[in-house]
């Protein structure tokens, strides 16, 4: 019984290894709303990561010819550094989380990693080194530990919990009837926006990639877990050369640079000091931001007195 019984749950490990990974990606694209269009390059080669310092210049891209997205956009993020895209809705930041990890090729310009072109690299090879915490994190139909652990897959139990931990989401996790071993995703318990966001940042933390690319949630989130979220985020991109997308402008105060997108073009880029006393873009956006998170505040606590 004994040596029929291993190999057979071999195989299903195996099996589902293989269904979950497929699933894994299908949800990615159709979460990005992306087709699988990029192919590696014949004889491409291996990324080799220095220091993980990430170069964007002159980069054009459009997703229909007739509608340039990125007109031109040239920056570095140095490695270990952090550096925020802002900009209004629609200005093209996502895109640009989309052309670092290489869901699209751009038309003019180039993407470097430590002076690779993206282009001359194995996607594998490149997706390995960069961790991504998306907008709408997909969970699979499996348990917060499964889910977690998805990161690194050798991980042990203890390294489960340590990167839970550091996610801020340990306590919120004891309190699910089976813990660990509750079922998530949609078939399982739903979680919510911010719960799942940090499900997705302790699976980066086991991952522990040289590159991250953060990109925050657009929904409201309350004060305090957008507050629990925020010390996780600046946990792991410590020493980690980070991308953020940020929609919340609280969250790039600390960034050693920001780039103000506008219309597929850099309007401005500095420090969130710098760009305050500019009094340009950057300043009205923050200015409007401030005014919006203070009336929300204010809407709550009359909702909460009532
Ligand atoms: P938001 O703050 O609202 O998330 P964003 O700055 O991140 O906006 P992007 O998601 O980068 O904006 O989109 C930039 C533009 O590209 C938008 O006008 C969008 O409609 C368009 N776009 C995005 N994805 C696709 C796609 N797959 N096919 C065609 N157009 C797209």
């Amino acid at each position: 019984l004994l040596q029929l019984s291993v190999p057979l749950n071999f195989i299903g490990f195996v099996y589902r290894e293989i269904r979950q990974g497929l699933t894994d990606i299908e949800q990615m694209f159709e979460l990005l709303e992306v087709e699988p269009e990029v192919v590696d390059k014949p004889g491409a080669r291996e990324l080799v990561i220095a220091r993980g310092a990430i170069a964007f210049k002159d980069v054009h891209f459009a997703y229909d010819p007739e509608r340039p997205i990125l007109k031109g956009i040239s920056f570095d993020v140095p490695a270990g550094k952090t550096v925020a895209i802002v900009g209004p809705s629609g200005a093209g930041k996502s895109t640009i989380s989309r052309l670092l990890y290489r869901f699209y090729d751009i038309q003019g310009g180039a993407i470097t990693i430590d002076g690779q072109d993206l282009r001359e690299v194995t996607q594998a090879s490149l997706r390995r080194v960069i961790g991504m915490v998306p907008q709408d994190t997909v969970l699979f139909n499996d348990t917060v530990a499964y889910n977690i652990r998805y990161g690194r897959p050798s991980a042990t139990e203890a390294e489960v919990h340590a990167a839970a931990e550091v996610a801020q989401i340990k306590h919120f996790i004891r309190t699910l009837p089976d813990g660990f071993d509750t079922k998530v995703g949609e078939r399982g318990l739903k979680l919510s926006g911010g719960e799942k966001q940090r499900v997705a940042i302790a699976r980066t933390i086991l991952k522990s990639p040289p590159i991250l690319i953060l990109d925050e949630a657009t929904s409201a989130l309350d004060t305090t877990t957008e507050h629990d979220i925020q010390s996780a985020l600046d946990v792991v991109s410590k020493n980690r050369t980070t991308l953020v997308i940020a929609h919340r402008l609280s969250t790039v105060i600390s960034a050693d640079e920001i780039i103000v997108l506008r219309d597929g073009q850099i309007a401005e880029r500095g420090t969130h000091v710098a760009l305050l006393e500019k009094e340009g873009l950057y300043a009205s956006m923050w200015n409007r931001q401030r005014e919006a998170t203070q009336a929300e505040e204010q809407l709550r606590k009359v909702r909460e007195s009532d």
